[in-house]
């Protein structure tokens, strides 16, 4: 078999494309492979789709193919231009790869193949591209993706802020809670960042949502307020968020607690402090004695630790009506317990009430997402060379946006 034969098979249907030539390289490890069309071939208008015949040639390409063995291996061509009545000078669809594209279409299968399943880091190991084209396959494959996605608003959202880099510097996602998908991310966690995802989305789809679980956190509250009728019955802070604001006050009053004994030579609170952060159920074993003595104790420390587990029952009630009585009782209680640090939580939470009894319409948490938290989570630690928030975005794109990555096959 001529090697022209062979590779003509190797590289599937070209038609009406034929190889001309092929060289191999043993020093440089590569193969290059030569594409024609034969003189009198006519090409589709790439907007309309009318036959024409060839305007002229681009200058010749190389594109990355699927190696040959160990070899890598290149495609050559000169694209042909065919000039169109109604929409001019263009260039024609090329059968083994995408336009603008450096790698076939085949190539960019595998690597979508290969991302999927390691870091960029590691992909560009396994592929043979510098890092620069491999985040050059990741971004296309979510431009893609995110242009084939059918245009729709999920019923239950999520939104909640990432950190993206050191400091200040925040994403907002954008969660679909059923699909377990991301849906929208932004730059900022500011009212303008939720707004970009609302902006986006038809009156029609905007009707179509019907919850919106989020951290207390003004500016998102404000976003759906303006985009979504009826909104506060749709809003549900989540209650994971909340609980970290009793956390905090139960550490702030023990570490109150902890000073003023160890001045009156009382060292009862000293190295508790996590004792008093687990949730009841989860307090390791060893701690238990200690744990109990201490709660026994006349503590300040022990009262806010009380009160905190005791609104963790609000969540269990089946009827809103129920809750509503238990949520009333539990903030009298935390706000007679001359406990600054817990009066401050329980006020905030009470300006809040709408969004904490809206759980009972629509039973929604941001942690619920398929575990999206951690995975967002685990490509923020894999990604040690991101070096930027638009690579973080692809990445979260790429591996949950639930989005159809790959490029047809001709
Ligand atoms: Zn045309």
């Amino acid at each position: 078999m001529r090697d022209t034969d062979l590779y003509r098979h190797l590289l599937g249907p070209l038609d009406p494309w034929e190889v001309s030539r092929v060289e191999l390289s043993v020093a440089d490890g590569r193969v290059d492979v030569w594409a024609e069309h034969p003189k009198r071939a006519r090409f589709p208008c790439p907007e309309c789709d009318r036959g024409l015949a060839v305007y002229d040639h681009a200058e010749e390409r190389a594109w990355r193919h699927l190696d040959s063995c160990q070899f890598l291996t290149y495609l050559h061509a000169r694209p042909p231009r065919v000039k169109c009545p109604e929409h001019g000078v263009h260039q024609a669809a090329l059968p083994w790869a995408e336009p603008m594209a450096r790698f076939t279409t085949l190539f960019e299968r595998l690597a979508v193949e290969v991302l999927k399943e390691c870091d960029v880091l590691g992909a560009s190991r396994l592929l043979r591209t510098s890092w620069d084209e491999t985040w050059h396959l990741m971004e296309r494959a979510v431009t893609r993706g995110l242009q084939a996605k059918p245009a729709s608003a999920p019923a239950r959202l999520g939104v909640d802020e990432k950190s993206a880099g050191r400091g200040q510097d925040y994403v907002t996602v954008v969660s679909d809670l059923d699909r377990g998908t991301v849906e929208h991310i932004a730059d900022h966690r500011r009212q303008a960042s939720l707004d970009s995802y609302f902006d986006q989305l038809s009156a029609e789809q905007l009707k179509g949502i019907k919850a919106v679980a989020m951290d207390m956190w003004e500016p998102y509250a404000s976003s759906v307020r303006a985009h979504l009728p009826d909104a506060d019955n749709k809003i549900v802070f989540d209650r994971f968020h909340i609980m970290g604001y009793l956390v905090e006050a139960v550490d702030t009053v023990r570490k109150q607690e902890n000073r003023a004994l160890v001045a009156a030579g009382d060292p009862s609170l000293v190295g508790s402090k996590y004792l008093w952060l687990y949730s009841r159920e989860n307090l390791p074993k060893h701690h238990r004695r200690r744990f109990a003595a201490l709660r026994k104790a006349d503590l300040r420390t022990g009262r806010a630790w009380a009160i905190k587990e005791n609104l963790r029952r609000f969540w269990e009630y089946k009827r809103k009506g129920w809750a509503l009585r238990y949520w009333k009782s539990w903030y009298f209680w935390a706000t007679h317990s001359r406990l600054g640090p817990v009066i401050e939580a329980a006020r905030t939470l009470k300006r809040h009430e709408a969004g904490l009894l809206a759980f009972f319409s629509h039973r929604i948490t941001n942690a619920g997402a398929e575990g999206l938290n951690s995975r967002i989570q685990a490509i923020r630690v894999s990604a040690r060379g991101y070096r930027n928030r638009e690579h973080f975005k692809t990445a979260i794109y790429f591996h949950l946006g639930g989005l159809d990555l790959y490029p047809p096959v001709a």
